[in-house]
């Protein structure tokens, strides 16, 4: 490609919105253009980027035995009744009507049209095990799209569905998918975990998120100092802190007027927090209604809003709820709330670390009052994993210290099992002649997100730096000063070679400045600069190597030879 042929167009400034590196760099660098919020147009530079990215999704994929398929952006609402996911997705999915009045949604992840595919092809254990993915447009109608690529409302993803005969043969391939990602990120350049995590809306147990470890992550990842531990701070467990008996010398009630926060309590009764218990209410929201939930941890530990959710099995949870407090005669003694605190209708957790736990101090279901409880026993309460692993906490795999990193999710694979074949009965015939439901395991990857995750890793303050899979070209043939004849013949000479040698090549003839095609060139990041200036009547260039930012003058023959070895 010759620059000056070429629709690129870099800026000087940052956009108003920015505020992350990568969104930065992508607008100034020319690869992305805003349309909507959450919509981004893709310039030459970003297509090339993205298709190179995608390329390198599809090899390892295809080499561990996947099959591309594309489906329909637009499924109809229909499938996602029948998967009892219509409404439990909220409001990202975009629902809408044609213009025959029938339902439609634009796909945010494409479980439902994937197990409609093999419904009915697939009809014997024999055709079985299926991995099918696609790369295409998703739509997800975000709260709150920003930070350019990494959170838009419509973005590439990678998405695959493996359907089997048996729970084994799905862990299998569960394991492959693994490795299989791992092979990806590792060949993207990228320093990233592979850490447990919550399987959210789309359900099913057992899942692994691919963190790309990056400071502005919006995921906390909790990982061990000491091991390979590391799991999403929605699912991360620790080993129960154990703590030095403390006696708490109360009887019966206790008089703590308007002593409600856990620190004023601790204080006011000179015990440690955690020998409090501290009650969270939420209003859970359900398909068909709403309960309230009371949530119980020790005063010392934070609720962790996922793992809450998923024990209240809600679509989600609400904090707004002095209304519907009021109604249940909760406001009245809230901060008062205690573990025994008994209602019709209301839903209780108690966090595991609690079980057991006698001479705790939890509130008197009493304005202004609270009270030594009794012994917290498995047969009274509803125990779950609620807390939030902190920093520092020991880990329950290897007892080293746990740390929080911040993580860019850029992959997540589930081992869905019978979730969406049940009900959309999707079924094969057994060995034996029984219809059975597939199967099943989904593995995502961010792709257009992986853009910006690279760069929030790799970018510097000259711009952007990609590795040698994925920079828009590989060189960038500069001349100093294209009014020069020597120099333009020379370049252009390069310039041919390069592209005989089916090198991606762009060539900076353009006549501006040198040091301003140097400045597109850094900010750009193609991974080297052939450099056509003073030294070229000798027969000489320099070459610029991107990341290292190391410069050497050679003939030009080698230089070509040089940046040849380097593509491979
Ligand atoms: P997040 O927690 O970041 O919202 P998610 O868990 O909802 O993501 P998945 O359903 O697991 O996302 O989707 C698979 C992959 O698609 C994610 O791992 C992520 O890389 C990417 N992805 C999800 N939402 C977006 C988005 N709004 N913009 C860009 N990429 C996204
Ligand atoms: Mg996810």
């Amino acid at each position: 490609m010759k620059w000056s042929r070429s629709f690129i167009h870099t800026l000087k400034d940052d956009p108003k919105d920015a505020a992350l590196k990568s969104h930065k760099l992508l607008a100034r660098a020319g690869f992305i253009s805003q349309s909507a919020a959450g919509i981004y147009d893709f310039l030459p530079l970003g297509k090339k980027t993205l298709d190179k990215i995608r390329r390198v999704v599809k090899e390892e994929l295809d080499n561990a035995g996947c099959q591309e398929v594309s489906l329909g952006v637009i499924t109809p609402s229909e499938l996602w009744q029948e998967s009892g996911r219509f409404m439990k997705y909220g409001k990202e999915l975009l629902r809408f009507k044609d213009r025959k009045g029938g339902d439609y949604v634009l796909s945010p992840t494409n479980e439902e049209a994937m197990v409609a595919l093999a419904r009915g092809r697939v009809s014997s254990y024999k055709q079985l095990p299926l991995n099918l993915y696609q790369i295409n447009t998703k739509f997800r109608d975000e709260a709150r799209p920003r930070f350019g690529l990494m959170r838009g409302r419509e973005f590439l993803m990678k998405d695959g569905y493996s359907f089997h005969a048996t729970e084994e043969d799905m862990l299998r391939e569960f394991a492959l998918m693994e490795a299989t990602y791992r092979r990806i990120f590792t060949r993207l350049g990228l320093d990233f975990r592979a850490v447990e995590a919550d399987s959210g809306a789309i359900g099913g147990s057992g899942s692994k998120e691919f963190m790309v470890l990056a400071d502005a992550g919006e995921d906390t990842i909790v990982v061990c100092e000491s091991c390979d531990y590391g799991a999403n701070i929605e699912a991360a467990c620790r080993a129960a802190p154990k703590y030095a008996d403390f006696a708490v010398n109360f009887d019966g009630e206790i008089h703590t007027p308007n002593i409600a926060a856990i620190a004023d309590l601790a204080e006011f009764l000179k015990i440690p927090a955690r020998k409090t218990i501290k009650a969270v209410v939420k209003k859970a929201l359900y398909d068909n209604g709403a309960k309230i939930c009371l949530f119980f941890t020790r005063g010392n530990d934070e609720l962790e809003e996922t793992k809450a959710l998923n024990a209240a099995n809600a679509n989600e949870l609400a904090d707004d709820l002095e209304s519907d407090l009021a109604s249940v005669g909760l406001s009245a003694i809230a901060g008062f709330i205690g573990i025994d605190f008994a209602q019709k209708d209301i839903l209780k957790f108690v966090d595991s670390e609690l079980a057991n736990e006698v001479n705790m101090i939890t509130g008197a279901n009493k304005k202004d009052y609270h009270k030594v409880c009794a012994k917290i026993t498995e047969s009274e309460y509803n125990f779950r994993d609620l807390i939030a692993v902190q920093k520092g906490d020991i880990c329950k795999r290897c007892g080293g210290k746990l740390n929080y990193r911040s993580g860019i999710e850029t992959g997540h694979i589930f081992q869905l099992r019978e979730k969406y074949s049940k009900p959309l009965n999707a079924t094969f015939l057994d060995e034996n002649g029984k219809a059975k439901p597939f199967v099943m395991g989904t593995y995502g990857i961010g792709v257009s997100r992986l853009i910006a995750a690279i760069l929030e890793q790799n970018g510097d303050e000259k711009g952007c730096v990609w590795g040698k899979e994925i920079a828009p070209y590989f060189v960038d043939i500069i001349v100093a000063n294209i009014k020069d004849e020597m120099q333009k013949n020379l370049a252009e000479e390069i310039y041919e070679k390069l592209r005989a040698a089916k090198l991606d090549v762009i060539y900076d003839d353009r006549a501006d400045s040198f040091g301003f095609k140097m400045k597109d060139f850094e900010l750009i990041g193609f991974c080297y600069a052939i450099v056509v200036g003073k030294v070229a009547n000798e027969g000489k260039v320099e070459v610029i190597d991107r990341k290292s930012g190391e410069k050497n003058i050679m003939d030009f023959a080698a230089a070509i030879e040089f940046v040849k070895k380097a593509a491979l």
